[in-house]
């Protein structure tokens, strides 16, 4: 008779924490309740702050590998009276050039277009050649590494500064912007521009191997990811199905970060406004999908947005970039279809409100960056991890030809903040189709495995199922519900694989 473990643990409810409890919990953490960041706020007198999730990621007494100054001194209050706390994570930019020259050779979908087992001369030889690890530094020492480089054009731009570099030519002072040595900054890159030069031959040399087919590797069967049969993996699945608790752990995560962070300083500037012009037919017919081609074309030829209604040309407008005359793009969107609930004659309910089934669609651009716009200005409701329906969007944008919705921010704040209710319907709704999903994954995979024989699949599937059926006194009930439920919900998504060599635009 086998024996069970019954695990229990306490854990706080971080809301009811008092900001010195916070702070003695996450004393590697540093966020805008933690003692560092008030006495700041009161030292400068500011309210308003500008702290973001890197600041937060670290200790209060961390220092700056660049100009060394422990956090105290790094706040600096801006123009507009902003105490600014931001750490930045810093990367040599040879990383980027390896990218930039398949994308410069192949164009957007240079993935697919690079020749078979190649992949890894990107990945690898990217950071292969880089001069220093991606490092966490201060505002300031990051923005000296880039203004030294604006002023001397003789830097290439694939060349960045070691935080060890960036040291030599900047003269730190506590909570103020650095000054640099403009004649040492160039000086320390003369040093090392064999160096870095040699590092680009090697560079170069792997983006032509790569683009000739040269030096492929065969893929390996090792998952890259941890593979789903694991004892960890199936403890964790169990632990995840079984105790409530673990949806709060990753609720509690979500607000702790939202709390650490705050994003005073980012007011939108006044935009211009934009006067619509219109794509020719041809222009549209040409057009390059914005970046999603496969999306693009997937749209069938009457498609409007199912959120503005607008259709293909009309979402396009003219572009902001030099090196492109027209912007707009179609992005994947799923919408859950809710089932009314059910009421018995005495209008008592039976079945609350719940998500039936699900769809996908291709909306535009605008309509699905409303919700992005919302969390970006908010981190507190992106912790909500709210979610956008086709209704929202049509509710708060209004729409025009060839221009940017207008958005009535207030309005989708609150349609954000209210969808909680909905997003719990629709994560229960996802459990729901992942336990259906698998199932029928695992009858296929038994039924193939007994070469097609039906009743041994089954026999498989029941001994898998048993516990639950045992618990739930269901006999083979739960084993056909949840495969008739696997047809009816378990649906493909059309637009979700990129073809490999097919449409082209014309
Ligand atoms: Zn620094
Ligand atoms: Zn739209």
């Amino acid at each position: 008779m086998a024996e069970w473990h019954e695990v229990a643990f306490h854990m706080p409810k971080l809301e009811t924490l008092t900001e010195i409890e916070l702070e003695n919990l996450f004393y590697t953490r540093d966020g805008i309740w933690s003692r560092t960041t008030k006495e700041a706020q009161q030292k400068f007198e500011v309210k308003k702050i500008d702290l973001n999730e890197v600041w937060a990621s670290c200790a209060p007494d961390w220092e700056c590998p660049g100009c060394n100054r422990s956090k105290t001194e790094l706040f600096r209050v801006t123009k507009s009276e902003v105490l600014l706390a931001q750490l930045h994570s810093h990367h040599d930019h040879l990383m980027d050039y390896f990218q930039h020259a398949l994308y410069e050779k192949l164009g957007k979908d240079w993935q697919n277009a690079l020749p078979e087992g190649v992949r890894h001369l990107e990945t690898l030889g990217s950071h292969l050649v880089a001069r220093f690890e991606r490092t966490r530094v201060c505002i300031d020492c990051n923005a000296a590494d880039g203004t030294v480089k604006s002023r001397n054009r003789d830097i290439p731009k694939y060349f960045s500064f070691r935080p060890s570099e960036i040291r030599r030519f900047v003269t730190p002072t506590p909570n103020k912007e650095h000054s640099i040595d403009f004649e040492r900054a160039n000086d320390i890159f003369c040093q090392v521009r064999e160096d870095f030069e040699r590092r680009f031959v090697l560079l170069k040399s792997l983006v032509a191997l790569a683009l000739a087919g040269g030096m492929t590797r065969e893929r390996g069967n090792l998952a890259e990811v941890e593979d789903p049969h694991s004892v960890r993996h199936l403890l964790y699945s169990r632990f995840a199905r079984e105790s409530p608790v673990s949806s709060v752990i990753h609720d509690e995560i979500r607000w702790f970060n939202a709390c650490s962070i705050s994003r005073d300083g980012t007011a939108s500037r006044p935009k211009k406004k934009k006067v619509a012009v219109a794509p020719t037919e041809a222009e549209v017919a040409a057009y390059d999908g914005g970046g999603a081609l496969d999306l693009w074309n997937a749209a069938p030829a009457d498609w409007r947005c199912p959120a503005c209604w607008r259709d293909r040309g009309e979402i396009l407008r003219r572009s902001n970039n030099p090196r492109r005359l027209w912007s707009g793009r179609l992005v994947r969107h799923t919408e859950y279809i809710l089932a009314t609930p059910t009421k018995d004659e005495n209008n008592n309910v039976l079945f609350d409100e719940s998500v039936d089934r699900h769809e996908y669609h291709l909306i535009c651009l605008d309509c699905s960056t409303i919700l992005t716009g919302v969390k970006s200005r908010l981190p507190a409701v992106a912790a909500l991890e709210p979610l956008f329906q086709l209704r929202d969007m049509a509710a708060v944008a209004t729409a025009a030809p060839h221009l940017p919705h207008e958005v009535d921010w207030d309005a989708a704040t609150e349609r954000a903040r209210a969808s909680r209710p909905f997003v719990k319907m629709v994560a229960s709704y996802q459990r729901h189709l992942n336990d259906a999903v698998a199932c029928r994954a695992k009858y296929r995979s038994f039924l193939s495995r007994s070469g097609g024989d039906e009743e041994r699949a089954w026999a498989r599937l029941r001994f898998e199922y048993a516990d639950e059926i045992k618990k739930g006194g269901y006999g083979d009930d739960l084993i056909v519900w949840l495969l008739s439920e696997a047809d009816r919900i378990g649906i493909d998504e059309p637009y979700r694989h990129k073809p490999r060599d097919g449409a082209v635009a014309h």
